[in-house]
């Protein structure tokens, strides 16, 4: 579960034999789709992996054009789906999305954080043709789910959990981890068990977005870390084949990177609310990417012959040490976005990998973290929550300010 970053309310990562498919160097088709349908949320997760300058994006795509989107990637050979957001709950055309997408013959997927799925909703997303909803929860606790999402949501989220089941769908929830729910596995999976749930995905915070500005407020320690990874072993053990469990480690923990995406424009194709399309879902923060637009530009032409789509296909952008590593290959250099993020340049080695020179950028984050779980300075109060009103001042800010 490495290739795609699990972020915000959590995307799942396409399949081994999608990255399997598409070793990153040829395009092949874009296999993933991902339509972020809305940047409009009526949560404000402090984890949130919309850009922070969402308020700043333009109008979103009309119905038609999200349509002609889904044909255009189809004929191209998209197969999975994602409609995400924002909440996509948000779209009142989300069925006739879906609609259109069962009738192209898509796997279509629902990343939502369920608040707005009434049961006429849900009725009418499975007359449609929706195949698979993973529903999000901030915590096992009402008041910890509700504190980082800033809103009153744990009851409904539970009713839209019965929901699901109730709908025959299986029960697929995401809970995104970090130093302020991390000791809660246990609880989280207890939550999970009794909600009859048939895979969880515990998604450590990859920082982006609305995270990396919380970034020192969020990251976990390792010992931390360390205890939810064999709570998590202990519980897989006694479920048995019951329930998938899925632990995805923070990546700042690693010595490697993870191979972002398999590869930047080798699977996947993300489509923001305002018609961006991008080869990773955080890709807007990149300077001088040049991003296209479906609303001008073919989806065919975007994913073949865009520069931006082209910029980081092959080995010819890498800068050393990953010009001449053998594990080039393997990781692909790590993640453009953290490059960028943490060290200016989205042409350097990711700096989780210890063979950056900019390695020190991660491992003094984690000592930091470690120093301030230590001293219980949760720093709650520091953290910024996903907000409109933030998000224009945010547009202004240096991307860079905080690494
Ligand atoms: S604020 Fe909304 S879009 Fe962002 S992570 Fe939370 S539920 Fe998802
Ligand atoms: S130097 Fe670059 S290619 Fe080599 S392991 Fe590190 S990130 Fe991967």
């Amino acid at each position: 579960m490495s290739d795609l970053p699990p972020v915000g309310h959590g995307l799942a990562a396409p399949s081994a034999a999608f990255a399997a498919a598409a070793p990153g160097r040829t395009p092949g088709p874009p296999l993933w789709l991902l339509l972020e349908l809305t940047y409009r949320c009526p949560l404000h997760c402090v984890f949130c992996y919309n850009p922070t300058e969402f308020a700043n994006t333009g109008a979103e795509l009309s119905t038609d054009d999200w349509l002609r989107v889904l044909r255009e990637a189809r004929a191209l050979g998209a197969v999975q789906l994602g409609l995400s957001g924002g909440e996509p709950l948000a779209r009142d055309d989300l069925e006739s999305i879906v609609a259109e997408a069962r009738a192209l013959g898509f796997y279509i997927n629902l990343i939502t954080s369920g608040i707005g799925l009434s049961e006429a909703r849900i009725g009418a997303l499975k007359r449609a043709g929706l195949d698979h909803i993973q529903l999000s929860f901030q915590d096992s606790s009402r008041e910890m789910n509700d504190f980082l999402s800033s809103t009153r949501t744990f009851e409904l989220k539970a009713q839209v959990a019965a929901l699901i089941r109730q709908y025959d769908y299986p029960m697929v929830l995401n809970v995104v981890l970090h130093r302020h729910n991390i000791d809660h596995v246990g609880e989280i999976l207890a939550m999970a068990e009794r909600m009859g749930a048939q895979y969880v995905e515990l998604a450590n915070t990859q920082y982006y977005g609305w995270a990396w500005l919380n970034r020192e407020q969020l990251l976990p320690s390792r010992a931390q870390l360390e205890r939810a990874e064999e709570v998590t072993r202990a519980f897989r053990a006694r479920v048995g084949n019951r329930m998938q469990v899925y632990f995805v480690v923070p990546d700042y923990f690693e010595v490697r990177p993870k191979a972002c995406m398999s590869g930047l424009g080798s699977v996947f194709l993300a489509v923001a609310p305002d018609g961006t399309a991008m080869p990773c879902h955080a890709a807007r923060m990149l300077p001088g990417l040049a991003l296209p637009n479906v609303r001008t530009s073919p989806v065919r032409e975007i994913w073949y012959e865009s520069t931006a789509f082209n910029r980081f296909r092959g080995q010819g952008w890498m800068k050393e040490p990953c010009a001449s590593c053998p594990e080039r290959d393997t990781d692909f250099g790590g993640c453009r976005c953290q490059a960028y993020l943490l060290t200016g340049d989205a042409d350097n080695a990711d700096p989780v990998c210890d063979l950056s020179p900019h390695h020190h950028l991660v491992s003094e984050a984690v000592a930091r973290a470690e120093r301030a779980v230590a001293a219980s300075a949760g720093q709650v109060q520091k953290l910024k929550f996903r907000d409109h009103r933030i998000s224009i001042p945010v547009v202004t800010g240096d991307p860079v300010a905080g690494a």
